[in-house]
């Protein structure tokens, strides 16, 4: 299975938001078990070049610029990254950080690795709020350009995914909720067991917003490119 891990840039007046890392430069320079292990069963570009601070500095960016990063949840393939922004403050679901640092439990969790949050100085734990973002509950996050939490709990304990009001409208990333429709055959029963149990609300979501652009964290380039997302 080819794979990438999608992560999102965002200017806001509070500085720039990315939503999840990726792997981090210390994960391609000395890669954990659970890296070498994802290797093997996916076909995944591992190349440093592809680590958000590289990228970000191509942008012409600098590594403070990065003030806030969210987080869907806190699985290696996702938050890898946070060591090499250690000045930003980390916005993740309450539920998600108290399963890493209380796991492992399950085997999924697993795929939280210690040394990936030893420099975070600053987390930003939210829970539930009552408020609604469509018909989802969800967390309105910190910035002037509107960013809302959306708890979608299941693939992990605290797993969410993140609407974003960008300037052609919104952007709702699923995380791994949901999966790149193009390329799935994957069965429904399956789709459960791994991603939890969200993905036929987000399915008929999809299909009644097409005006809403969705992408799920381990859809490919090529996807996207094709205009893609869910539907
Ligand atoms: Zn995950």
């Amino acid at each position: 299975m080819k794979t990438g891990l999608l992560c999102l840039l965002v200017e806001t007046g509070q500085g720039l938001v990315l939503v999840d890392t990726g792997l981090g430069l210390a994960d391609y320079a000395h890669p954990t078990r659970i890296t070498r292990l994802f290797r093997i069963i996916t076909e995944m570009p591992f190349d440093p070049q592809e680590a958000a601070l590289n990228q970000i500095w191509r942008l012409g960016f600098r590594r403070e610029d990065v003030r806030h990063i969210v987080l869907t949840h806190m699985h290696f393939d996702h938050c890898g990254g946070l060591p090499d922004f250690p000045e930003a403050t980390i916005h993740v679901h309450r539920r998600e950080y108290e399963a890493f640092v209380n796991g492992p439990r399950s085997p999924f969790e697993l795929a939280y690795v210690r040394r990936h949050i030893e420099r975070v100085q600053n987390w930003a734990l939210y829970g539930s709020s009552g408020e609604k973002w469509f018909d989802f509950d969800a967390i309105r996050l910190p910035f002037d350009l509107e960013m809302w939490l959306v708890p979608l709990h299941g693939h992990s304990q605290g797993h969410c995914g993140v609407a974003i009001q960008a300037p052609v409208g919104w952007h709702f990333h699923v995380g791994d909720a949901g999966v790149d429709i193009e390329r799935n055959h994957a069965p429904d029963w399956l789709i459960r067991a791994v991603l939890g149990p969200h993905w036929p609300r987000l399915r008929d979501f999809a299909r009644i917003h097409p005006e809403i652009r969705m992408t799920a964290s381990h859809m490919i380039l090529e996807s996207l490119r094709l205009g893609g997302g869910f539907v």
